[in-house]
């Protein structure tokens, strides 16, 4: 693409396409091929910021006096709309971010169908009936929005993450002020589009790009934001929720993680290798639940070992456009060298390395992002490869004695998104259940794959306690009022 070719985007405030105050722009880059610019977007202020929320507030009135049903119906077809768009879209978001085009058609999918899902919402946003513990009396809860919702994205997951909160903030009678992140602005601008196109007045949704340090202080700090919900880092939820617990603002975090599989030694060693590459090495390892340990019964860990390994070497590395390829780049330059970073801690440490450990290079890949599938074996569960979350393609295979050190080891980080365990008896499998430290979990399955019409979250610094999609996410997003009606005899 020339750049005369390559179109600039904008902001979208109070219901126009608009250009930030500051007058700059940004790249936004295909990773797998950093020649390539997909377009430029808005370096936007806290002046931007503050447009948006005054667009947003004035929306607002209207907004919430629409029938809830209504509000669901303008939700259901921009779902409807996508569905259309799938392909287109999921191209763009291939060359945007890096995952490869079947995963980006999950993205997508994941979009469609909780729109699908949260669309119908808008005609059964239910509150109790119940009955009075005194004479003449009854009383009932109703749901109403919240005001101003700030919705902050990470990369990872460009249209899905955006959607699966603006959707419902919407559906509840919010009005809001989207941030997505600067890898991946084009996503968040479709998504836009599309809502726009499904009938969404003007100033209900307002689209702002540029910096997270910068515009999420703004955005954050606001008091005229009810709500933030926010997906990231632990790192960058934790200072969001210090601003927002100064004023007792509510915000809903999605943070990281350090996801594992346990391997028992009546697991099935193939589907557990399998398992163990799909979620350690699908998405480039970027994804939240990514596994990035897997921790093995002492008995059949070279058994294990001898796939995972078997299966990384496997790995085609490339383009995600080309349905060959297996494994795409990392989303920068910068996560390369992150990624990098922990090769020497992990050998350092003792572990070893088996197979990758490198940026990968050589032909069209010399273009790109790309890091080698990484194997690490003989990790202990103190390391810092064991503890902390890479983000990147690498898995880490610590051996254990038994049950029971499968599950501390498990639960020996600060973090509890997401845990699987392989095993053939059923009676493991509910201990599991019980004894895991996880808001997900997965029994013969890997850590990965969420299903739009069930609750999505995770538990200690993976998050503060508020779930996604399903039947909670309108909850998440309005306030309950409780009303008591007398009705003596006069
Ligand atoms: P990040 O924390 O760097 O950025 C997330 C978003 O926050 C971006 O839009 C960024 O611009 C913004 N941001 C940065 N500084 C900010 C600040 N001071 N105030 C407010 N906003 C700020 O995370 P990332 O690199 O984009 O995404 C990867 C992280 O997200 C990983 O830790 C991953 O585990 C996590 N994640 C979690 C889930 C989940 O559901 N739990 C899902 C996807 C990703």
């Amino acid at each position: 693409m020339t750049t005369a070719t390559i179109p600039t985007y904008q902001n979208h405030i109070g219901g126009e396409w608009c250009d930030s105050a500051s007058g700059v722009t940004f790249a936004s880059t295909n990773p797998a091929r950093e020649s390539e610019t997909l377009g430029y977007f808005q370096r936007s202020t806290p002046q931007d910021i503050d447009a948006a929320i005054r667009a947003a507030q004035a929306a607002l009135p209207a907004w919430r006096a629409t029938p809830a049903p209504e509000r669901g119906e303008i939700i259901l077809r921009a779902a409807l709309l996508l569905e259309q768009r799938r392909e287109d879209y999921a191209r763009l978001l291939t060359r945007e971010m890096g995952k490869v085009l079947k995963e980006a058609r999950g993205d997508l999918q994941t979009a469609i169908d909780f729109g699908k899902f949260v669309g119908a919402a808008g005609r059964r946003a239910e509150g109790e009936t119940v009955p009075s513990g005194i004479r003449d009396k009854i009383c009932l809860t109703l749901r109403e929005p919240l005001g101003v919702a700030g919705i902050i994205t990470p990369w990872n997951f460009p249209l899905a993450i955006p959607a699966w909160k603006t959707f419902p903030a919407l559906v509840a009678g919010n009005t809001v002020v989207l941030k997505p992140a600067s890898d991946t602005p084009l996503l968040a601008t479709k998504l836009v589009e599309t809502l726009i196109d499904a009938g969404l007045p003007p100033g209900v949704l307002n689209l702002v790009t540029g910096p997270g340090g910068t515009l999420g202080d703004a955005l954050v700090g606001d008091p005229r934001v009810a709500m933030i919900s926010l997906t990231g880092s632990t790192e960058v939820g934790r200072h969001v929720a210090e601003i927002c617990g100064r004023d007792l603002r509510r915000c809903a975090l999605e943070l990281g993680g350090k996801n594992a599989i346990i391997v028992m030694d009546d697991g099935n060693l193939d589907e557990a290798a399998a398992a163990a590459a799909w979620a350690g090495f699908g998405t480039t390892g970027q994804r939240c639940t990514a596994t990035s340990r897997v921790i093995v019964h002492d008995a059949v860990v070279d058994a294990f070992n001898e796939r995972l390994v078997a299966l990384a070497k496997k790995q085609k590395l490339g383009e995600g456009l080309d349905p060959q390829i297996d494994m795409g780049p990392l989303v920068n330059r910068g996560r390369v060298s992150a990624v990098d970073a922990y090769m020497d801690v992990g050998k350092s440490a003792g572990a070893r390395l088996s197979p990758g450990g490198r940026p990968a290079r050589g032909g069209a890949l010399d273009e790109g992002a790309f890091f080698e599938p990484t194997v690490f074996t003989d990790v202990t569960p103190d390391m810092r490869i064991a503890r902390e979350e890479i983000f990147g393609p690498v898995v880490a295979v610590i051996p254990v004695a038994g049950y029971d050190e499968a599950i501390a080891v498990a639960n020996s980080t600060e973090y509890g998104l997401s845990c699987a365990i392989f095993t053939e008896n059923t009676r493991t499998a509910f201990r599991a259940m019980r004894d895991i430290q996880s808001g997900l979990i997965y029994i013969n399955a890997g850590t990965t794959g969420a299903e739009p019409h069930l609750p999505f979250g995770g538990v200690k610094a993976s998050g503060n306690g508020h779930r996604e999609l399903g039947d909670t996410a309108i909850k998440e997003w309005s306030e309950v009022k409780t009303i008591f009606v007398s009705y003596p005899r006069v």
